[in-house]
């Protein structure tokens, strides 16, 4: 079934959006925002479920260029116990995906995930919600991002040590920036 079932997402348009972002569109390397103002958030028990260095560094990118991380309060939380035991997904989410709704509810944002789980339990509380996968999500972006040295400008893969260039001594200083999902990558 295709759609936001949970309800049209807010805004439409180019109203700047808010959105909580299951840990998958983010690992995929993907970046809901459309424009600057859109605001996305994850949790804490998202942060704490990246274990791989190529999905901390991801992450690390996100979170440098804007991407919010935040707890929910006690009441959204057993809100969201609640509704998973009335639809029968408790067992089927984690602690992060429950607090993914959890914020959703809280902030009024829109929740973007393709679990059918947190989808079951979103609709139940009328929270609106999207599939990462479905073709209908605009202005998917991903970061790239490179250390660049302020002095020579030699470009090094990953953070030297001290910050520092290993050819001119001056500091190197982490750029990023965001291309459209398919489309060749470049400053
Ligand atoms: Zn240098």
């Amino acid at each position: 079934m295709a759609g936001p079932l949970g309800g049209p997402p807010q805004g439409g348009g180019n109203a700047p959006r808010t959105i909580v972002c299951d840990t998958s569109v983010l690992l995929a390397g993907g970046d809901p925002r459309s424009t600057a103002e859109d605001a996305v958030y994850i949790t804490p028990g998202v942060v704490g479920e990246v274990r791989r260095d190529e999905e901390r560094e991801r992450l690390e990118t996100l979170r440098a260029t804007g991407l919010a991380v935040r707890a929910p309060a006690a009441g959204p939380l057993t809100a969201v116990e609640q509704a998973a035991r009335a639809t029968g997904d408790h067992e089927r989410l984690s602690a992060a995906d429950k607090e993914l709704v959890a914020l959703a509810l809280e902030l009024g944002a829109e929740l973007l995930t393709d679990d059918r789980s947190m989808q079951n339990v979103a609709r139940h509380l009328g929270v609106p919600y999207r599939g990462f996968a479905q073709a209908e999500i605009q202005g998917l972006w991903h970061w790239q991002s490179r250390w660049r040295c302020t002095g020579c400008g030699k470009v090094y893969g990953k953070e030297p040590p001290r910050r520092e260039c290993a050819i001119c001594g001056h500091a190197v200083v982490k750029k990023h920036w965001r291309v459209p999902r398919g489309e060749a990558a470049g400053p």
